[in-house]
């Protein structure tokens, strides 16, 4: 056997890791766009409303050193705490009405953990699941296991709406499962009840279960109505998955939920099943799941409303901002706390596609944006509006600037493309709006 260690002994990593691709975290976290020097910052890329402005409610913080004055630090059952899987069942029967056991609770690691397991549970390799486009980053987890994601059209001319006709030609026979975000990211949308009522039956129609992304659960604006995935459906089984990361404002507590809604008695396999996946490494930290209830029931109906009437000040001045830049077309949000707003790339002949634009906009004004792509969604971006609201100003006005200084009209346009016929910049705008199709 030889007794040489080679010089370059180098490791490669597994498929798995390869296809696991986190957008967000790789442009916040390797992007090569430097900032304008000459400028401050203005970030509004990941969705952490504890990024200069929001926080969490103090009752929180008192239930989690209560938590830890408790005095055992044992293994607990894989599924989660007893005490903590009650209180979410209260929880839910608080905020929504419908009755759940805590047998039908889930403890996870936080909304990302949730949506893994209900993934992994419910597709093999080469099945698919449906998500929305644009969507949040879904597919981070999808492609590894090789499940295939495959996509169905929020309509930016009807708030966002769910395309119906386009959503029932993706299922095909390897569908297992439709994923709902309400209210949404990065749309900042809540669906209507009409809306919601519609997928389901489509879901009922082909036997299909719905994996609710409920992060945002009951952060809509005031006068807008909430209406869940869950509490509609009559016959169709739904996993609904929450936590503690944005309605309260905690998103490194790392805690979350799932509720399983088993209409029809569909999920007794199921529910084995997340106790098998569980056993890869029990969910999250005891003390914090001991201090969930206290959060949970602790936390005045005030600190929700306060939150969402300061979010709802901060997107309507953000909208109005914008909507008065030329070749900017923002879409009004009604809850969360984005905003998308369309990139008129016919007039900033320029730039290639969105991510040259958002990658300019850093460059020269200094504010750090998610280009469409990020969300399935090429020709947009999408704004956090979270940040503090002289800065969500001063953000808005560097766009104005920017805009002004690329914008050109579409009489100059023509010019510029008889004139300058080797210039690629329209074949490769088409290419862009056929992918958004
Ligand atoms: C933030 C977010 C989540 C969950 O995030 P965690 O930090 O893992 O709790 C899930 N879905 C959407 C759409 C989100 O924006």
């Amino acid at each position: 056997m030889p007794n040489v260690i080679s010089a370059d002994w180098k490791l490669q990593m597994s498929s798995f890791a390869r296809q696991t691709i986190n957008p967000h975290r790789l442009m916040v976290e390797t992007s090569k766009v430097f900032p304008n020097p000459e400028k401050k910052v203005i970030t509004l890329q990941l969705g952490d409303p504890t990024i200069g402005n929001f926080s969490h409610p103090p009752e929180a913080v008192e239930a989690i050193h209560n938590a830890l004055n408790k005095d055992t630090f044992s293994y607990y059952p894989t599924n989660g705490i007893q005490e903590a899987r009650e209180a979410v069942a209260d929880y839910v029967y608080k905020n929504d009405g419908t009755l759940i056991d805590a047998d039908d609770v889930i403890i996870t690691s936080g909304g990302s953990s949730s949506l893994e397991l209900c993934f992994f549970l419910l597709a093999n390799p080469g099945e698919n699941i449906l998500i929305p486009t644009p969507s949040f980053n879904y597919k981070t987890w999808l492609h590894g296991p090789n499940i295939v994601s495959k996509t169905y059209k929020l309509d930016p001319t009807k708030q966002w709406e769910i395309d119906l006709d386009h959503l029932e030609s993706q299922i095909d026979s390897k569908t297992k499962a439709i994923l709902v975000n309400n209210v949404g990211n990065p749309c900042g949308n809540s669906l209507s009840k009409n809306n919601i009522l519609e997928v389901i039956a489509i879901a009922e129609r082909y036997r299909l279960p719905i994996i609710s992304d409920d992060i945002y659960e009951h952060f809509v604006f005031p006068g807008v109505q909430y209406y869940s995935v869950a509490g509609l459906s009559k016959n169709v089984p739904v996993l609904s998955c929450s936590g503690l990361t944005k309605r309260f404002i905690m998103p490194g507590i790392r805690l979350g939920w799932i509720v399983i809604h088993d209409r029809s008695n569909a999920f007794k396999e199921i529910r084995r099943g997340f106790t098998q996946l569980l056993g890869r490494n029990f969910g999250p930290n005891c003390s914090i799941q001991k201090a969930l209830p206290g959060i949970l029931k602790n936390t005045p109906q005030t600190f929700f409303d306060d939150t969402v009437s300061r979010v709802q000040k901060l997107a309507l001045t953000a909208f109005n901002l914008v909507k008065d830049i030329r070749g900017l077309v923002p879409i009004e949000p009604n809850g969360a706390f984005y905003m998308m707003v369309k990139i008129e790339l016919e007039h900033f002949p320029k730039f290639k596609n969105d991510i040259e634009f958002v990658e300019a906009l850093t460059e020269e004004q200094s504010v750090k944006a998610f280009p469409g792509p990020c969300f399935d969604f090429p020709g947009y971006f999408r704004f956090v509006l979270t940040v503090p609201m002289d800065k969500l100003i001063e953000a808005c006005e560097r766009i104005k600037e920017f805009c002004a200084d690329h914008f050109i009209d579409e009489n100059e346009c023509q010019k510029l493309i008889i004139e300058v016929p080797e210039k690629q910049e329209v074949s490769n705008m088409k290419m862009v709006e056929i992918t958004v199709t």
